[in-house]
């Protein structure tokens, strides 16, 4: 794909993280990946005012390729989910019950069966600093065999085969920690047992055919 391309996909989803509540002004940050190359959200902009031009163009070992301004801060965070990963791009927000459950928990249960999407239970990475080598190395762990994981006291992160399904899996990670959290107000969620998930994969894994009527 023409990296022109990937950088009117980062101001497209830019615009929707913020239209849909999940970044507010310059928090947060997207990439995409082509190759080598990377487009990631410049530092500091608010995510719905962004042109492909604003956003930089940076290869894998972090040199900067294409652009003025300054690449995210947590560019190193999505390099490290690249050269650990097959994703071929990261969404991060600060997106507010994802924040709440990573402020208050070490990993998000598995409440609902969509959980599964993201790898099943969703970890929370350890805290450390934003834009650190240590921030990028707590949050690859913390993916390790997941496509989505929290980070205490921060955030979310979500990884995808393209922006769209990273950005949908940042929005499943939202609901879910929404739900969580909402269940938390009323009662005691329950939690899906392994048992339970290996029989949503094994449903997934073997539909039940619809015969048809004869005409
Ligand atoms: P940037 O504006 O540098 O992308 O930082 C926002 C952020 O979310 C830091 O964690
Ligand atoms: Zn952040």
């Amino acid at each position: 794909m023409r990296m022109g391309e990937l950088r009117e996909q980062v101001c497209e989803y830019g615009r929707k993280a913020i239209e849909l509540g999940l970044v507010i002004g310059t928090s947060g940050n997207l990439s995409v990946r082509d190759g080598d190359l990377v487009a990631v959200t410049p530092s500091g902009a608010a995510l719905d005012r962004l042109t492909p031009e604003m956003c930089p163009i940076v290869d894998l070992d972090g040199h900067l390729v294409e652009g003025d301004l300054q690449p995210s801060s947590e560019t190193p965070m999505h390099l490290a989910v690249y050269a650990a990963t097959g994703a071929q791009a990261v969404v991060h927000t600060h997106s507010v019950f994802g924040t709440v459950v990573a402020t208050t928990m070490t990993e998000l249960p598995a409440v609902h069966y969509n959980a599964l999407m993201l790898g099943g239970t969703v970890r929370v990475a350890e805290y450390a600093t934003y834009g650190t080598p240590e921030l990028a190395a707590n949050v690859r762990a913390a993916l390790d065999g997941r496509q989505g994981a929290l980070m205490a006291n921060h955030g979310g992160v979500t990884v995808g085969a393209t922006l769209e399904q990273a950005f949908e899996l940042t929005r499943l990670l939202e609901w879910l920690c929404e739900v969580y959290v909402r269940g938390l107000s009323i009662g005691k969620p329950t939690i899906l047992t392994e048992e339970q998930l290996a029989g949503v994969v094994d449903r997934a894994l073997h539909p039940p055919a619809f015969p048809r009527r004869n005409p």
